[in-house]
């Protein structure tokens, strides 16, 4: 079976569990585990912030982004498509007193235009607007790259404001190698940044959270309140070194992948690609009704091999990711050409 439900999928290969294996631990609750000691300061330095912290997810790391930078009865500005919003149990509500205030961009791009105006008043009618998030890449944008200029202006338009700036950067490698810029540049404009170890970069589990050292510190007393204090983490620290040192470079190839699934799409006027070639590792398209819904669309698909997300009633998403090979990918484009071809199957 070819999986491109997510990035998420991917087995930790047999390399990285030698690495696991092969870990020095400790007790990193009681004081310090040295491989996860390493990964952290290892993703500081490359996220170019003083301090991270490891979290065992990016729903972990960004609500925790969340609470530490605002106060219950505190809004921040996001995307109205963004990952925080849409698929974490409004947490932010739920753990932190938050409310969001949500901007409809293009394909998960928020303009300087499209934010002008959000900012409350100061009055005792309403809440404090008291920071902006960003995600890069989009999940639900089809894998879109903020534009950097773009991210810089909105930054520092909200910095100006007196706003704070979080980034979900959970396939912020991907954005860099699909870039040329660094993951430090990317981060640049952001007090805080989480980025995944678990999704293109192949490890088992784990994000960090990067910022200053006095924003970590409060993280990391977040983290024990919501369970999230870790023992022996090196045994899954030791995996995203890995990753580090092997699987950032090998993203250009998910993305060659998605462009050549996408362009298999494209040769049928009832599927259309959302928002053109795609920049990174995830494809979204629409099913024309004439064919019929994205829910048969992706059971006619495994059928044919292939797991897909059926996104929407109208939408599939595919994502490549190292545990689908280049050959994998051309048994994919056979499969979308059969399934478009026919009749779906009574
Ligand atoms: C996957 C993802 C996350 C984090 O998800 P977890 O499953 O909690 O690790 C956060 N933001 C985006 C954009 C994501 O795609």
């Amino acid at each position: 079976m070819i999986d491109l439900r997510s990035d998420t999928v991917t087995r930790p290969t047999t390399l990285m569990r030698e690495a696991m294996y092969r870990a020095e631990v400790g007790d990193d609750v009681i004081d310090v585990d040295p491989t996860l000691d390493a990964l952290q300061c290892r993703t500081a330095e490359i996220l170019g912030k003083e301090a991270a912290i490891f979290m065992p997810s990016g729903t972990m790391t960004n609500q925790i982004a969340l609470r530490v930078h605002c106060k219950p009865g505190d809004e921040f500005l996001c995307d109205s498509d963004c990952h925080i919003y849409n698929y974490e149990q409004g947490a932010f509500a739920q753990l932190s007193g938050l409310v969001a205030k949500t901007i409809q961009g293009k394909q998960g791009v928020l303009t300087l235009e499209d934010l002008s105006g959000s900012i409350r008043p100061l009055n005792e009618h309403m809440v404090h607007t008291r920071l902006l998030c960003m995600e890069n890449t989009h999940n639900r944008g089809s894998g879109k790259v903020q534009p950097q200029a773009e991210v810089v202006r909105a930054c520092h338009w909200a910095h100006d404001s007196g706003l704070q700036t979080h980034l979900d950067g959970a396939r912020l490698f991907n954005a860099s190698v699909a870039t040329g810029l660094s993951v430090k540049e990317l981060s640049e404009p952001f007090d805080s940044v989480s980025v995944c170890f678990s999704k293109g970069l192949g490890a088992p589990l784990g994000s960090c959270l990067a910022g200053t050292k006095e924003f970590v510190a409060k993280a990391r007393r977040a983290r024990k309140l919501f369970g999230g204090g870790m023992r022996q983490v090196g045994v899954v620290a030791s995996a995203a070194m890995y990753a580090l040192d092997h699987h950032v470079e090998r993203l250009t190839l998910d993305h060659a992948h998605a462009k050549r699934l996408a362009r298999t799409v494209g040769e049928f006027d009832f599927l259309k690609v959302m928002g053109g070639e795609p920049e990174t590792n995830i494809l979204i398209f629409h099913i024309g009704p004439t064919w019929g819904t994205a829910h048969e669309f992706a059971v006619e698909l495994e059928k044919n091999g292939v797991k897909t997300m059926a996104f929407s009633p109208i939408s599939i998403r595919m994502v490549t990711h190292l545990d689908v090979s280049s050959d994998q990918i051309d048994q994919a484009c056979e499969a979308i050409r059969r399934v478009a071809t026919r009749a779906k199957s009574a």
